[in-house]
């Protein structure tokens, strides 16, 4: 067997064409979403008003392993994947570690994370169906990113509400979606009904993804020919995530490489689930053992001390009822830098594998997750996002835990985009003036209130 290579890349004929379904895999499956005012399981009719007819079908099956990605997809696709898996020598050497550590990098495209790969899927279908606008939400401004680039390839136009935090922290973000031709609209705002009794409620708020998404499928609800597109959470967005998984599954079998433990950070869920989708099925069939470990903010701690209820995906709980990890749909996380990972609730795939003890969770804290991003930076060269830093963490940690018992285990860690946008933080963290904020069980209750009260 040849060297591992600095960097695994797969050749065009290597890459997936199939995305992984891991729900045809488990052995019990995330319960089905419940469709709030009749209490009932969810139907098709029921979805085919906010979302496409083709990812409302991938959304609701459960029973085919494999679905194929169409050319259209794959032809976009191409043009930045596959993306590397690097083997961090110079991390290791730093590390003084016995561990062997490698990472899948998904910051290789213009928008800098992964989120490029369920942005096309999911602009390309709503194209085939004959639909001209979208909308959606953004957080640290990634998906309204990634689907401005989808949108400007298709030929679609998107409004993007973008939290207004986010917004004022990055401006650039707003100025690279309008490159591509993206309309931004700070959230709350005063163009949706939501965005308006939000704002009377909390005048001063910086917004949170629960109230875009509102905000969003108002307006997609309103206009014709309009849909909701969402980057993370929901069922097809781990699918199309799962092309991650399923190339790094490849690189590993090319070069006998075979992982002890994957680490991914979690948001929505949607990278995480991706990635370990087709690991996960083997674990489940009995044929490998691999710890995988879900890496939370600290601040909004959803899996690690959420509740695993039903509880609605956004704060003007318009969305159907989804039974998954939840802080509450009315938990205010507090400005942590990684917008990304601050959403109340948790992918319902991602749940249900928590909840049955295929997966465990660490929730980290802010200036721990800089230094390790800083380290990562100096050693590796690749200036990390603050969301792919929390799994930075954990892999580091890790790490420095087979450095003292000797083991030479196998990390994998999902290195999720790049910081470029992210400068504010790094500075906040360079000037000492970035702090840990940990919610007290009290703020929690107050989240936890917000539960809607269901007997399914
Ligand atoms: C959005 C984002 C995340 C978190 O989203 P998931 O759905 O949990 O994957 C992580 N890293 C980056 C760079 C992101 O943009």
């Amino acid at each position: 067997m040849s060297k591992i290579p600095y960097k695994i890349y797969l050749s065009e004929e290597e890459m997936p064409k199939q995305w992984h379904n891991i729900r045809a895999e488990m052995k019990e499956l995330p319960d089905p979403f419940i469709n709030p005012a009749t209490l009932k399981p969810c139907t098709a009719d029921d979805l085919a008003p906010v979302f496409c007819k083709e990812l409302v079908e991938q959304e609701l099956n459960v029973t085919d392993k494999y679905i194929d990605i169409p050319k259209g997809i794959l032809d976009f696709y191409k043009m930045y994947r596959p993306s590397p898996l690097v083997r961090a020598y110079e991390l290791e050497k730093k590390l003084d570690t016995p561990a062997k550590i490698y990472y899948k990098f998904e910051g290789t495209n213009t928008s800098g994370s992964h989120k490029l790969n369920s942005a096309a899927a999911q602009v390309y279908y709503a194209k085939q169906q004959g639909l001209t606008h979208l909308t959606t939400e953004t957080g640290a401004g990634q998906w309204g990113t990634a689907l401005s680039m989808a949108c400007a390839y298709y030929g679609i136009d998107l409004t993007v509400y973008m939290v207004k935090v986010s917004a004022e922290q990055k401006p650039y973000r707003k100025a690279v979606i309008e490159t591509y031709g993206g309309k931004v609209i700070p959230s709350p705002s005063e163009t949706t009904e939501i965005g308006r009794k939000i704002l009377a409620e909390n005048p001063g708020t910086g917004g949170s993804l629960g109230c875009a998404i509102s905000e969003a499928m108002e307006v997609a609800l309103k206009t014709p020919n309009c849909r909701y597109v969402l980057g993370s959470v929901l069922n097809h967005v781990v699918l199309h995530q799962s092309v991650i998984g399923m190339e790094v599954k490849k690189a590993c079998e090319k070069y006998d490489i075979q992982p002890d433990v994957i680490i991914g950070c979690a948001g929505g869920g949607s990278n995480l689930g991706g990635l370990i989708s087709p690991f996960m099925a083997d674990k489940i069939n009995g044929k490998n053992n691999i710890e995988f470990i879900a890496v939370e903010p600290a601040s909004c701690p959803s899996l690690t001390r959420g509740k695993y209820a039903f509880d609605f995906g956004d704060t003007g709980k318009t969305t159907p009822l989804m039974r998954m990890y939840t802080l509450g749909s009315g938990f205010m996380p507090s400005p942590n830098h990684a917008g990304g990972l601050r959403y109340h609730g948790m992918s319902p795939i991602v749940s249900k594998l928590y909840h049955d003890g295929y997966l465990t969770a660490r929730a980290v804290e802010q200036t721990k997750v800089f230094e390790a991003a800083v380290m990562f930076a100096r050693c590796e060269g690749t200036l990390p996002a603050p969301e792919s830093s929390h799994a930075i963490r954990v892999a580091v940690d890790e790490a420095l835990k087979c450095k003292e018992t000797g083991e030479a285990k196998t990390i994998v860690f999902g290195l999720t985009g790049t910081g470029y946008f992210d400068m504010s933080a790094y500075m906040a963290y360079h000037d000492g003036r970035m702090n840990d904020y940990v919610p007290s069980d009290e703020d929690l209750e107050k989240g936890f209130a917000t539960l809607p009260q269901v007997n399914l």
